[in-house]
């Protein structure tokens, strides 16, 4: 008879010490998710990216299907892309299956092969005619253009139906092509693509002359390493915080697996700039500047 409540004690106690090491294991749960947390806020992992340099060719579709590349920048924290394609039907399938991701930039180029005869090929002007009255888009490019081949006719109509239709250019040019087409429309909207691959000095020089030209940081290592921020480029970032974006520039379709990796280094550098600087690089310009464009083709 005495067996009986000796027993229900043990178990109780039992049960207290379980409940015990339960609430410690949940506690010690507690800590690491929120020092988890804090330390992800702290690196800045969390941070939004605006890709302003992606291709969704259509040697692409095989390699990384449109699911996949819509779960990669899903998962890389990708707020919105800008994507072009050579054939435009990339792009295209990715703004049909997310519209919220992907801004479309219409190209030049129809296939491969094209980067250097394009601007002496008269057709190129009509597919884009035709293209444009066919679909929304935020803007033309990425093409390549330089020195004098900026004023060539094919590539002066392009301009022309820029202007027509609102357009950014996205110009993979050097400093002179860059000038040559703002004689030519001094009020375009220029996104000079990798920043010409220029000197900061040049690119600090061109953006006080021009407060229509932004740059994208797409394919260049040089403003930063190991986490730290180039001592010539900091001081273009915080003179022009508004004009620069990150860009991965998926040239190749396997390049689009590396769009996760680039946004984290991106990142990375990025905690090295004021909060607001970081933030306006990695998606608020991007945003600001081709968000609209998205609102209007919806
Ligand atoms: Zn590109």
């Amino acid at each position: 008879m005495e067996r009986k409540p000796v027993k229900s004690s043990t178990s109780e106690r039992g049960g207290e010490t379980l409940i015990f090491w339960v609430r410690i294991y949940a506690m010690r749960r507690l800590a690491v998710l929120a020092f988890l947390l804090f330390s992800s806020f702290a690196r800045g992992s969390d941070l939004p990216i605006f890709d302003a340099h992606l291709h969704y060719s259509h040697d692409a579709w095989d390699v990384v299907p449109v699911e996949e590349v819509i779960s990669i920048l899903r998962k890389a924290g990708i707020k919105r892309a800008l994507v072009s394609s050579s054939g435009d039907e990339g792009q295209q399938r990715l703004s049909r299956a997310a519209p919220d991701l992907v801004v479309p930039s219409l190209r030049p180029y129809r296939r491969r092969g094209e980067i250097g005869t394009w601007f002496r090929d008269d057709s190129v002007i009509a597919y884009l005619e035709e293209h444009l009255k066919k679909n929304r888009y935020a803007a033309i490019g990425e093409y390549h253009i330089y020195g004098a081949d900026a004023d060539l006719p094919v590539p002066r109509r392009m301009v022309e139906l820029a202007r027509r239709y609102g357009l950014f250019l996205h110009s993979h040019s050097d400093a002179d092509a860059i000038e040559r087409q703002f004689r030519q429309w001094p009020q375009a909207r220029i996104l000079w693509a990798h920043a010409g691959f220029d000197r900061p000095e040049v690119v600090a020089d061109l953006l006080r002359r021009h407060p229509t030209l932004w740059c994208d940081l797409a394919f260049r290592t040089d403003h930063a390493s190991g986490g730290k921020v180039d001592a010539a480029w900091r001081k273009v970032f915080l003179e022009f915080p508004d004009r620069f974006m990150v860009g991965t520039d998926s040239f190749t379709p396997e390049r689009w697996h590396y769009v996760p990796e680039h946004a984290a280094w991106s990142r990375e550098w990025l905690a090295d700039l004021p909060r607001e600087v970081r933030e306006q690089i990695a998606w608020k310009n991007g945003e600001r500047l081709f968000g609209s464009a998205l609102r209007r083709s919806d």
